[in-house]
């Protein structure tokens, strides 16, 4: 629960302010743009919310801190804005709010499908989030890009029972029970609409996935810089081999697909597969030239 007692200094005044807790995960300046911003190493409040509309973002954001790092002067009933969550980013893909500290804040979605319901990386694994999940229909796969956005994956294998699919590579003494381990440099189909494409680099067993030919879910290995305009990969913060990573961007242009849904960065929407393969290759020619 954030205090008013740490309420970082450059909180514009009002109701809502960010405490020192803060870890600059981006989450709250992604959901709430309006009402916060970048600080040095943290986040703060740079306009109160002006209207009803942006109180609800606000309050969102303030569900989904990681930290709980984001308070309100006035007691502030939060329960609608949990019930927000997991909110639709287009079609059948939601993102599911409630991030985690252990993966700093690391998005992750629900897929909703007949098939049974897919979560790319794990979330919090917070009540209201868990009881909504349920009433969609529960998790059938949960999906880990990579040893690093793990979360709570037991408490979702606990309720719901659910397959957890990780590349080998990246299994750690949390995650030797995963139900589906998998190996080597071939894309593993894991139904008709849904491919594990392995993407070594960030870490050695990161991997994406691809649903309908349409969503790609790429973990920490691809995003959009808001900054740059642009897809990036994150070089200081690769924590494997840049090098390796350079070569799974470049597998990336044998797919296709329009959405990039990241864990950190923003997500990011071509005009067409043909667009995106384009950005793609962009960001391939980047990737080269900062190499080291
Ligand atoms: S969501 Fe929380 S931890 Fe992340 S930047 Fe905002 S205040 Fe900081």
């Amino acid at each position: 629960m954030a205090s008013l007692a740490a309420r970082l200094p450059d909180n514009a005044p009002g109701d809502f302010y960010v405490d020192r807790t803060c870890i600059d995960c981006d989450a709250c300046r992604r959901i709430a743009p309006a009402t916060f911003e970048e600080g040095d190493g943290h986040s703060y409040v740079a306009r109160q919310p002006a209207d009803e509309a942006e109180r609800r973002r606000a309050l969102m954001a303030l569900v989904a801190c990681p930290t709980a790092s984001i308070g309100t002067a006035v007691r502030t009933n939060a329960a609608d804005a949990a019930a927000a969550f997991p909110e639709t980013v287009d079609e059948n893909v939601s993102f599911c709010g409630f991030t985690a500290e252990s993966s700093f804040g690391a998005w992750s979605y629900l897929i909703e499908r007949p098939e049974g319901n897919v979560l790319v990386d794990s979330p919090r694994g917070a009540g209201p989030l868990l009881k909504e999940l349920e009433r969609r229909g529960g998790i059938e796969t949960l999906f880990l890009t990579h040893k690093d956005d793990v979360a709570d994956h037991e408490v979702f294998r606990k309720r719901f029972g659910c397959r957890r699919v990780l590349r080998a590579d990246d299994v750690t003494a949390g995650t030797r029970g995963v139900e589906r381990l998998w190996k080597g440099e071939e894309p593993e189909r894991l139904a008709p609409d849904l491919l594990a494409i392995p993407t070594p680099g960030h870490t050695r067993g990161h991997s994406v996935l691809l649903h309908r030919d349409r969503y790609l879910f790429t973990g920490d290995h691809l995003a959009w810089s808001r900054r740059r305009g642009r897809l990036v990969a994150f070089r200081d913060a690769c924590w494997y081999s840049w090098a390796e990573q350079i070569r799974s961007m470049e597998r990336l242009l044998d797919y296709s697909f329009e959405w990039v849904l990241p864990g950190h960065g923003g997500w990011h929407r071509a005009a067409s597969p043909e667009v995106m393969r384009d950005e793609v290759a962009r960001c391939v020619e980047w990737m080269r030239a900062v190499r080291r």
